[in-house]
């Protein structure tokens, strides 16, 4: 775990000065078009936007993190290139799908194009239609895209990125306890563990990955409007933590147990 660790922390460096390189230097452009990876289109939205996903590093435990899905919530979403630069070395297997909404990011808005919330629309066992949920699950293209891309690749963990005004905070569903305090640890303060949202949230997908099917899920809510030298450090040692933490099975019912 030794070496894992110093690749982990090789790799955050490297995404910070991604991320410096990016603010000063015009050549850091093409450094980061040249390192980009080869993005896969898995589904289109309803107006006929991509949604698209890459897979990164190799072995261990199966990581799928999704950097959007409200389309008002933006702050992980420019974090993708530090986030690919991360993962990309470190021994573990992850699916970065990175936006489930993007008709929803192309007008600064949280739902679908249609006006259905896309995180109340999955097959989940507490799904409720209505004008905010869809008539049904996955009515939305873009996220029965996505659910069939994480049913595809079966991850252990899935982790999932929003913001809310009352964030910094990670809020976890199924066998994520020790996950959810692995990113709280790496990401420092103000960030702490929110075991629940305080409303019911039906269709969600943290219902349907970690209730329904006891797949650990990390949500990621980050302060809403915050910059992103407030977001993107915490968040790459954050991720960095619960990948170095992740168990390949999971021991007494946690995939985290150091
Ligand atoms: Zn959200």
């Amino acid at each position: 775990m030794r070496t894992l660790a110093r690749i982990i922390a090789a790799a955050v460096t490297a995404a910070s000065l991604l991320t410096a390189c990016r603010l000063t230097a015009p050549a850091a452009g093409a450094l980061a078009a040249a390192r980009s990876p080869r993005w896969e289109t898995i589904g289109s939205s309803r107006e006929g936007r991509p949604v698209r996903a890459v897979t990164s590093g190799r072995g261990g435990p199966r990581v799928a993190l999704i950097a959007g899905i409200h389309g008002d919530e933006q702050e992980g979403l420019r974090h993708l290139d530090e986030i690919v630069a991360l993962v990309r070395d470190v021994p573990r297997t992850v699916r970065l799908i990175a936006d489930a909404n993007p008709d929803g990011t192309a007008a600064n808005k949280r739902t679908t194009a249609s006006g259905v919330d896309p995180n109340r629309n999955w097959p989940a066992g507490n799904f409720r239609a209505g004008p905010r949920h869809g008539p049904r699950p996955l009515s939305e293209p873009a996220v029965a895209a996505v659910h069939r891309d994480l049913v595809d690749f079966d991850p252990a963990l899935v982790i999932v990125l929003h913001a809310a005004r009352s964030g910094p905070f990670v809020n976890f569903d199924g066998p994520a306890r020790k996950l959810a305090a692995a990113f709280r640890d790496g990401a420092g303060a103000p960030w702490h563990v929110r075991p629940s949202m305080g409303y019911p949230t039906p269709g969600s997908l943290g219902t349907w990955a970690g209730v329904d099917r006891g797949i650990p899920i990390l949500t990621i809510e980050f302060a809403r409007g915050a910059p992103r030298e407030e977001t993107g450090p915490p968040l790459l040692a954050g991720l960095a933590a619960v990948l170095d933490g992740l168990m390949p099975e999971p021991e007494q019912g946690e995939y985290f147990v150091r």
